[in-house]
């Protein structure tokens, strides 16, 4: 990758210095010749000034040839009729053919100055002509010097332009391998720490990049081995649950099954004769297979939750009417246990599951009931308020301890395992009510004191939960 960038930028380079290779060379090249013309031009008004037009110019023109010129360069003179007046080079300038249609020449006497490239006829040589019209108006003095092309110009500036520019070119190729560097070797860094990727756990180190966009990548890749880490992790966590609540679940259907069993089998054996012993046997046999029937229908429920069953029939579920509905199903029980049921309801609504609805209360109200004293209460209060459906069980039976008050909400953790199986206790259905609240993208809190009751609330969100 590192040769393909350099290449790349390298023939970049030498387009861009090809380029202004060849626009430098043209320009300094012109601006070159015109300085030499005007230099040309400076030396004719320098002649012009010393000519006395009114003596012998030839004379006068060689002289000034001699002393300050070189033998490359001409001067010639003139006459506004065409006529050649004096020549540094020629010894009888009257022979000269007339140089009135010289361009030079013509220019001369029209703008004052004027300049030409031609092969001169004199003396056969291709030259450069410079003309300007003398002081007194009635002469042009013109200069010569010998001139091939433009490129003579571009040629004597080569050596210069081409150090300048070899120069350039290796300072911007040291330059270039850096530059190519710093934008290769992140690449080359990243791409070896991705290679990880195929290792058991990546474990990604990125270092901080110049530019933005690397940082960006390295970021994004260790951010999402993170989250993937999590993922994994929380994954893990959860076969582990189910792991548990299957041990879990298997072992609180063992023990009625056994007693069940054992019942069947002492019936079954014939030693049982005494009538009462035996319908108390077969009462035993119905209770046992309540609780199971209990402990399925909970764990049913609990596997349905966590699936995030997508079949959860939503209507609007007014509490009201449900809370009545809870209550006369739980009457026969409360008045078992001698609790008094209370409820207080405002006119509210919620977009949900009716069943699940039903459930969360009846699992509340029932722990209310089931964990009293004769004479206790269960009070149930549902309200609205900032957008959300509040639904408050309180009772004043035996409380919970702190220590359990954060476990109770665990699947199959009681307080008090016996008392809890006694009164057909799956130790599920807090852990159901939680999924429930959880399901709504709700939350529940608890406020208890052993010896003086328990109070449950719930806030659940009145938008319904996708
Ligand atoms: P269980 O089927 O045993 O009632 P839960 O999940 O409903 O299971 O409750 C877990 C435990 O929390 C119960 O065994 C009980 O010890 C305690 N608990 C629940 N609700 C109350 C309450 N209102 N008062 C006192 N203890 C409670």
């Amino acid at each position: 990758m590192k040769r393909a960038v350099l290449l790349r930028f390298v023939v970049i380079l030498l387009l861009a210095l090809a380029v202004s290779g060849a626009f430098s060379y043209y320009f300094i090249g012109r601006n070159m010749l015109q300085h030499d013309m005007s230099a040309m031009l400076n030396t004719i008004h320098a002649v012009d000034y010393a000519l006395d037009y009114e003596g012998d110019l030839q004379a006068q023109v060689e002289q000034l040839h001699a002393a300050a010129m070189d033998e490359n360069s001409r001067i010639t003179v003139i006459a506004s009729d065409g006529t050649v007046a004096a020549d540094s080079e020629i010894d009888q300038p009257d022979v000269m053919e007339n140089h009135l249609e010289r361009e030079e020449v013509q220019e001369a006497f029209r703008s004052g100055t004027g300049s030409d490239t031609r092969s001169s006829e004199s003396v056969g040589k291709n030259m450069l002509y410079v003309a300007a019209r003398s002081g007194n108006g009635n002469y042009v003095v013109r200069m010569a010097v010998p001139y091939t092309n433009l490129i003579d110009y571009i040629l004597s500036i080569f050596p210069v332009l081409l150090l300048g520019t070899g120069i350039s070119f290796a300072v911007s190729v040291v330059i270039a391998i850096r530059f190519s560097d710093t934008i290769t070797t992140p690449l080359n860094e990243i791409s070896a720490e991705m290679e990880k990727v195929r290792g058991e756990e990546p474990d990604f180190t990125f270092k901080k990049y110049k530019y933005k966009e690397l940082n960006v990548i390295s970021e994004t890749t260790m951010k999402m081995a993170a989250e993937i880490r999590a993922h994994m992790d929380q994954l893990e966590k959860e076969k582990k649950i189910r792991q548990e609540f299957f041990s879990n679940a298997s072992h609180e259907l063992k023990t009625p099954i056994t007693s069940v069993r054992g019942y069947a089998e002492l019936l079954d054996q014939g030693f049982i004769q005494d009538e009462a012993t035996k319908k108390d046997f077969y009462a035993r046999i119905l209770k046992e297979t309540d609780n199971m029937t209990n402990l399925i229908n909970d764990i049913l429920m609990i596997s349905r939750l966590e699936a995030k069953e997508a079949e959860v029939t939503f209507s609007t579920v007014r509490i009201g009417p449900l809370l009545s509905e809870i209550f006369e199903s739980m009457e026969p029980i409360a008045a078992d246990y001698q609790v008094m049921l209370h409820k207080e309801c405002s006119p509210v609504a919620i977009e949900a599951s009716a069943k699940q609805m039903r459930e969360l209360i009846m699992n509340l109200v029932s722990n209310g009931i089931k964990y009293n004293h004769p004479g206790g209460n269960v009070w149930v209060e549902a309200w609205s308020e900032n957008g959300k459906l509040y639904i408050r069980v309180k009772d004043d039976g035996c409380g919970i301890g702190r220590e359990d008050q954060e476990r109770i909400f665990e699947r199959f953790y009681r307080v008090d395992k016996g008392r809890s199986k006694k009164i057909g206790g799956t130790g599920l259905g807090l852990s159901i009510v939680k999924h429930i609240v959880e399901y709504y993208g709700g939350s529940i809190r608890l406020e208890s004191e052993p010896g003086k009751g328990s109070c449950f609330t719930i806030e659940l969100p009145f938008r319904k939960r996708i």
